[in-house]
């Protein structure tokens, strides 16, 4: 789950106390523990006004004992400092040129657009270059966003050809959940603002490969041809046959 600005996020979804399918119950209380932290002096107050929060959702399965714990670590981490309180509030993940010369001596499209992906992933979490994926569920969203399909075996050798070749390092051999950009600093040159962690492989493609443009509809990547196109093939089509039906339905009624 990718929130650029996590405040508006929150506020939104305490006025409707609906949890998103992709947001995390972690994730959830982290963001309600941050609203309400400058609110209360005591920590027990906070715990439980986040713990009184969490249950106005009605999160199917939900049970509070199970969360308690978690709860009161998340807060108190916030309370004394060791994790941030405020919120994320992003408009947009820059990628920078120095990103591109750096994406740009990788051999293939396919290991640009997981370098691209990394990059963005390690500016999103912004702890000096590392990207902390807690499961192996975590990179198979990486190489998801990415536009890259495999197995495991098929992302495993690519992280460790990053790995080889000075890309990227791990917290610990083998442990490849646990990546770090080896070369994060950057210039001030903004190329590309990413809004949107999906299709990030295309979006590359789509930007960045010559003769190449992504689909505005659909993601999918598509050969520039001259004129002026914005939709794959079938997105066109079907945005024809919707006009056409259009046109047909404002006849009739005339
Ligand atoms: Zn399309």
């Amino acid at each position: 789950m990718y929130i650029l600005d996590e405040e508006k996020y929150i506020n939104q979804l305490l006025d409707t106390y609906k949890k998103p399918d992709d947001l995390s119950v972690l994730y959830l209380i982290t963001l309600i523990s941050k609203y309400y932290i400058n609110k209360y002096d005591n920590i027990n107050n906070l715990v439980d006004k986040v713990k009184k929060e969490i249950s106005l959702f009605n999160i199917s399965g939900y049970q509070e004992y199970f969360y308690a714990s978690k709860i009161y670590n998340i807060c108190s981490e916030m309370f004394v400092g060791n994790t941030k309180k405020e919120f994320k509030k992003l408009e947009y993940i820059p990628i920078y040129s120095s990103d591109l010369e750096i994406i740009n001596t990788l051999p293939s499209d396919k290991y640009k657009k997981l370098m691209f992906t990394l990059i963005a992933n390690a500016r999103y979490m912004d702890s000096s270059g590392w990207i902390n994926k807690k499961t192996s569920d975590g990179i198979r969203e990486i190489f998801k966003q990415a536009n890259i399909s495999g197995g495991d075996d098929l992302r495993d050798s690519m992280l460790h050809d990053l790995y080889k070749n000075g890309y990227i390092s791990f917290a610990r051999a083998n442990m490849n959940q646990n990546i770090k950009i080896n070369h994060f600093e950057h210039n001030e040159d903004v190329v590309y603002k990413v809004t949107d962690f999906n299709h990030l492989g295309n979006q590359y493609l789509g930007n960045f490969k010559k003769g190449y443009m992504m689909c505005k509809n659909c993601w999918k990547i598509i050969r520039c041809t001259g004129n002026k196109k914005m939709y794959c093939k079938k997105c066109a089509e079907d945005m024809i046959r919707e006009k056409t039906r259009e046109r047909v339905r404002l006849f009739r009624e005339k």
